[in-house]
C-alpha cells in the first residue's frame, strides 16, 4: 500500500489522502475537498484515482466529490446512512465492509459514530496498519459533536474500537490541529512531558511535513485517551466537583469534550 498525504493549505486545515496499489497504480482519494490538488498529487505519482471515500457527510469532506468524479470517473463510497445527505454516492458502507484498491490494498470500514452518527474510519491492514480517521480522532484530539454528533457515542467509539487497534497503527486524520490539541492536553495535564516535547516542534512545523503519529503515541499525548490519569481527573474535578473522586472513563471523556468546546 502506498499513501500520500495532501495538505490543503486552506483555512479549515484539511488533510486529504491518496491510498494506492503499488502494482496497478489505482488510487482511492479520502475526503478530497481540494480535489485539484489530489489530482495533481496522483499525476505526480503516476496514479489513477478510481475511487473516492467520504469519511462523513460534512461539506468540508464531500465538497470535492463532483469535481473529482467529473475529472476521473471515480466512484464515491460513504457511510450508508450519510449517502442521502451527501448525494451522488455509488456505494453505501456499513461496518466490516472491505474496500479494495487495485490488487494489493484492503481497507476495512469501521463504523465510528460520535462526530456525526454516520462516520466511517478506514483501517488499512498493512504493515504497519494505518487508520484514516476523518473527524473522529485527530492528532492529540477528538472530533467535536456540534453538527450531528454525540459525545457518548464518540466515547464508545474511542473505547471499544480505536483504543483496541495495534499500537503501531499510523493515524491519518482529516484536519491538522496538532499544536492546538497539544495545548489542550497540557492544560488538562501539565506534567505530560511527551505532549510538551512534541508541542515544541508542532508550534513551528510546516503542516505539509507534519509528523505522522501512531496510536501508541496518541495514548501518550491525547487527553481523550488518558481518562484514568490522576492529574487529568484531579484538574477536571476543579471544574466539575460533582464527578467525584473516581469518575468512570465515559464521564471523564464527556467532560473533557465539553471543556474543549469552549476552550
Ligand atoms: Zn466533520
Ligand atoms: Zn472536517
Amino acid at each position: 500500500m502506498l499513501t500520500e498525504r495532501v495538505w490543503s493549505g486552506n483555512s479549515l486545515r484539511n488533510f486529504h489522502y491518496l491510498i494506492a496499489c503499488g502494482e496497478t497504480g489505482e488510487a482511492l482519494a479520502v475526503d478530497p475537498l481540494e480535489w485539484r490538488m489530489c489530482l495533481e498529487a496522483a499525476a505526480r505519482r503516476g496514479w489513477q484515482i478510481t475511487q473516492i471515500l467520504n469519511t462523513h457527510e460534512h461539506t468540508d469532506h464531500t465538497g470535492g466529490n463532483a469535481g473529482l468524479k467529473d475529472a476521473t470517473g471515480a466512484t464515491v463510497a460513504a457511510h450508508a446512512a450519510a449517502a442521502a445527505r451527501i448525494g451522488g454516492v455509488d456505494r453505501g458502507l456499513t461496518a466490516g465492509d472491505v474496500i479494495r484498491v487495485g490488487r494489493t490494498v484492503e481497507l476495512e470500514c469501521l463504523d465510528t459514530p460520535g462526530h456525526t452518527m454516520a462516520h466511517i474510519c478506514l483501517l488499512a491492514h498493512a504493515d504497519p496498519p494505518a487508520l484514516f480517521s476523518g473527524d473522529t480522532l485527530f492528532n492529540a484530539g477528538a472530533g467535536n459533536c456540534h453538527n450531528g454528533g454525540n459525545p457518548l457515542a464518540l466515547y464508545t467509539t474511542f473505547a471499544t474500537q480505536l483504543a483496541r487497534l495495534p499500537e503501531q497503527t499510523l493515524v491519518y486524520p482529516g484536519h491538522e490541529y496538532l499544536a492546538r490539541n497539544l495545548e489542550f492536553t497540557l492544560d488538562r495535564e501539565p506534567d505530560n512531558a511527551d505532549a510538551a516535547q512534541l508541542l515544541g516542534t508542532a508550534r513551528h512545523h510546516d503542516p505539509a511535513t507534519a509528523v505522522v503519529t501512531t496510536l501508541g503515541r496518541e495514548k501518550l499525548i491525547n487527553t481523550f485517551f488518558r481518562l484514568q490519569n490522576p492529574q487529568v481527573i484531579a484538574r477536571l474535578r476543579e471544574k466539575f466537583p460533582e464527578i467525584g473522586e473516581r469518575p468512570d472513563a465515559q464521564t471523564v471523556f464527556v467532560k473533557l469534550r465539553e471543556l474543549r468546546n469552549r476552550w
